[in-house]
């Protein structure tokens, strides 16, 4: 028997981060009453990386949130989340039933540095250790010892700055955020005392931005250092018409360079021009990463390029943290660009009825806001498919059949409903402390702040 919505045009969206909560709005904003999207998340909770990723101490940059909650709330909108694409729902599933598929799954495994040593205990990548303080339930298990006096920072993008400044928050400044408790309880109590970043390329060329190098000045227990010598050799080849965000960088280092120590607890050392070439230790664990000293080379394409000069480095250092990147990987049957390490796509478009928005499209660059002109770039590119005939030719059904299979194939399906259920349940554990919220990290907790026992 066929149930209300039998004639709709039907997207499935797979991912409720940024990209696919802006392709959801944009979609809906620009189609009439005959389309409509569900949202499929593998998680019971969604927003993707703004819950997961952002760090706790950016309030500010979660409240975007509220945006993808009023996408969330639109008639023609459902959430199915905690349910699995490739486990519970197939890509034959989602094509017999959907005109369209966008994927939104982003990039979520870590890029290796590829050098001896990686693999040491107190050895990390920066996506777990995010995962980790953020409550994703994935990471929720993993173990940091900081128990060491130094930890090493690699790379020189945003997530290093954020895992650099994690380190060094003091248990008030981290008490009144959203926090994991399990991380709250380790960072609070870590020994560490001084985290150094350590850039392969000058401060021109580092990739974190103006706000998030300011605020490592601004810390209230941690002084900022930096080595002027290592500021004039990259300034020495720095190109000064380069772009606006290059410059201010580089003045703000300068004004660091010259800052004495405040006798702060703790310090964040910037470093340049150096790479990691091993990670040593005895009895397992990291006690040292040897550093390739580099100067700047002009590449063919205009762009500078770290060599290495033959100058060595030993840095003593109980923990290091990679931060150098994030990578894609495949789904089952969709087309994968091997070298990129992003689904294979041409501005969006995948293959016929299948369109792909965000990290897992362009790969791991921007913020939050460049995913809105991003997904609305393939939304388009849906649209004016949608109107040359060109998207798939799914079996009719209707609304309440529809979402019955995904239930069958998944009891535990948390709908928008049971999310706000989640959503009041963390607010209220967090309101007695003045905390945002107090996240659930388990999916068995989650599950059972909607009244359902068992795990997932
Ligand atoms: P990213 O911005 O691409 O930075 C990666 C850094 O790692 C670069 O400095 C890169 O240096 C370095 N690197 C790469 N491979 C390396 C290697 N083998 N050895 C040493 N260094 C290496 O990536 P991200 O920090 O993961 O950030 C991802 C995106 O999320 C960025 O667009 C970022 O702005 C954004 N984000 C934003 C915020 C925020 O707005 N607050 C917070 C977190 C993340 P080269 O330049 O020399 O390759």
């Amino acid at each position: 028997m066929s149930d209300s919505g039998d004639a709709r045009l039907r997207v499935a969206i797979v991912g409720s981060g940024p990209a696919g909560s802006y392709a959801a709005g944009h979609l809906l904003r620009h189609t009439a009453n005959e389309l409509h999207v569900d949202l499929y998340e593998r998680l019971p909770t969604p927003w993707g990386l703004v819950r997961a990723g952002v760090a706790p101490d950016h309030p500010k940059i979660k409240s975007v949130t509220n945006l993808y909650e009023r996408t969330a709330e639109h008639p023609r909108l459902r959430l199915f989340a905690n349910v699995e694409f490739g486990r519970h729902v197939t890509l034959a599933d989602l094509r017999r039933h959907y005109h369209a598929i966008i994927y939104a799954v982003g990039t979520p495994m870590d890029r290796a540095m590829g050098i001896p040593g990686e693999d040491l205990a107190g050895s990390y990548a920066a996506t777990e250790f995010v995962g980790w303080y953020n409550g994703h339930p994935d990471f929720r298990d993993h173990s940091f010892d900081l128990s060491g006096e130094r930890a090493v920072v690699i790379g020189a993008g945003n997530v290093a700055l954020d895992v650099a400044r994690m380190l060094v928050l003091t248990r008030a400044e981290l008490a009144v955020t959203d926090i994991a408790d399990h991380a709250l309880e380790v960072l609070a109590n870590s020994g560490v005392r001084e985290v150094v970043v350590i850039a392969r390329r000058g401060p021109a060329q580092a990739a974190f931005t103006n706000p998030e190098l300011r605020e490592l000045g601004e810390l209230s227990d941690a002084d900022v250092s930096v080595v002027a010598e290592e500021l004039a050799l990259g300034e020495a080849v720095a190109d000064p018409g380069a772009d606006p965000t290059a410059l201010r960088n580089v003045e703000i280092l300068r004004e660091y360079a010259m800052r004495l120590p405040q006798g702060r607890s703790r310090v964040v050392s910037l470093r340049f021009l150096l790479s990691p070439l091993e990670l040593t230790g005895s009895g397992g664990a990291v006690e040292s990463v040897t550093l390739a000293r580099n100067a700047l080379e002009l590449t063919a394409d205009g762009s500078l390029r770290a060599r290495a000069t033959g100058e060595r480095l030993e840095l003593g250092a109980q923990a290091v943290f990679r931060a150098i990147g994030y990578r894609g990987t495949p789904l089952v049957d969709v087309p994968f660009d091997a070298e990129r390490e992003l689904i294979a796509n041409v501005k969006g478009r995948v293959r016929r009825g299948e369109y792909v928005v965000g990290w897992a499209k362009r790969g791991p660059s921007g913020v939050i806001g460049t995913n809105k002109k991003d997904a609305n770039e393939t939304v388009d590119a849906l649209l004016e498919d949608l109107a040359a005939g060109l998207l798939l030719h799914p079996e009719p059904i209707g609304d309440a059949a529809l979402e019955q299979f995904v239930r069958e194939r998944q009891p535990q399906l948390v709908d928008y409903g049971d999310w706000l259920t989640i959503d009041g349940r963390e607010r209220a554990l967090g309101e007695p402390a003045g905390r945002p919220r107090v996240k659930l990290t388990r999916v068995a907790e989650l599950l059972a702040a909607i009244g359902w026992g068992g795990d997932d």
